[in-house]
């Protein structure tokens, strides 16, 4: 069984993000494993495991370089990278993002599965992976918290607000995952120091058979006018309990039509 994992490496979320002049992320520090896809990592490694062989590929675009995230993900237990980096991709939007990697995609040979996180932490559009799955013509199953393949048919428990809904479809196929539904192990001494020497193929736009302008900023269909703070929340209205404050409560909840 061979998967896909798709890995967005992103700048610390416990350090203060900064923003370019044109109100892109800065990006240009250290990028670690967004911790959304250490999930997906988790499952693809139990999915290979449990069929008792094949690998799991990483393919990541990032500035840089970097490949910080992907040494944490080969450290888990990945077998190999695959990372997208240029400066041409300076700008990309979300659909630019989706056709690069989708492209990195076709150069993995026959993968069964291809995974992704639901959403990103930095970018959390949530909308590559179906752009992947379309341009990959991908079958497409989103917010899977349980996943298992037999007979070459994947079977999904797919969170829904009430509980789950089952859904099968045939293989290869895409499938995102909800953060928090397994334990992203540790990577060992022994995987830290294996991670070191593990292969991370590093391709160019043009590598992937991309024109330049099919991507980044001449590609983007959509330009970031203006980024404000979040306003601040206000303050709540504190009800001292005089004997009296679940009138004040209910009238309160009258109010906002809730009862
Ligand atoms: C006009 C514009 C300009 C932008 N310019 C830049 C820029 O210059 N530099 C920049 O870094 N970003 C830039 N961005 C942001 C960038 O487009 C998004 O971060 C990117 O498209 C992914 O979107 P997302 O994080 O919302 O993905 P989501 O759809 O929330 O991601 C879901 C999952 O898809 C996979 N995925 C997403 N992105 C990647 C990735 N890069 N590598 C591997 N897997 C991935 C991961 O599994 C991820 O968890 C720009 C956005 C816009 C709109």
């Amino acid at each position: 069984m061979n998967v896909v994992v798709c890995v967005k490496q992103i700048p610390d979320p416990a350090d203060p993000g900064a923003l370019n002049p044109d109100h892109t992320l800065k990006r240009d520090g250290k990028l670690i494993l967004d911790e959304s896809d250490s999930y997906g990592v988790e499952m693809a490694l139990q999915l290979v495991d449990a069929a008792g062989g094949g690998e799991v590929t990483l393919v990541s675009m990032a500035p840089n370089a970097e490949t910080a995230g992907l040494r944490t993900a080969l450290a888990m237990g990945a077998a190999k990278a695959i990372l997208v980096s240029d400066e041409a991709l300076k700008g990309s939007d979300a659909l630019g993002t989706a056709k690069v990697l989708a492209k990195a995609i076709s150069r993995v040979d026959a993968p069964d599965l291809v995974m992704t996180a639901t959403e990103s932490s930095d970018g959390y559009t949530g909308t590559v992976p179906e752009q992947i799955a379309g341009l990959l013509d991908l079958p497409s199953v989103t917010f899977a918290k349980h996943i298992e393949v037999s007979d070459g048919t994947l079977k999904v428990q797919r969170q829904t607000e009430l509980g789950y809904d089952e859904v099968t479809c045939p293989l290869p196929a895409l499938v995102s995952v909800t953060a928090g539904v397994v334990e992203p192990r540790y990577p060992s001494f022994k995987g830290i120091m294996a991670a070191k020497s593990k292969p991370v193929d590093q391709v160019t736009v043009a590598d992937l058979g991309l024109d330049a302008g099919e991507v980044g900023w001449g590609g983007a269909a959509q330009e970031i006018v203006s980024v404000e703070p979040a306003p601040e929340r206000k303050a709540g209205e504190i009800i001292e309990d005089d004997g009296e404050a679940h009138h004040k409560i209910v009238e309160f909840l009258d109010g906002l039509k809730v009862l």
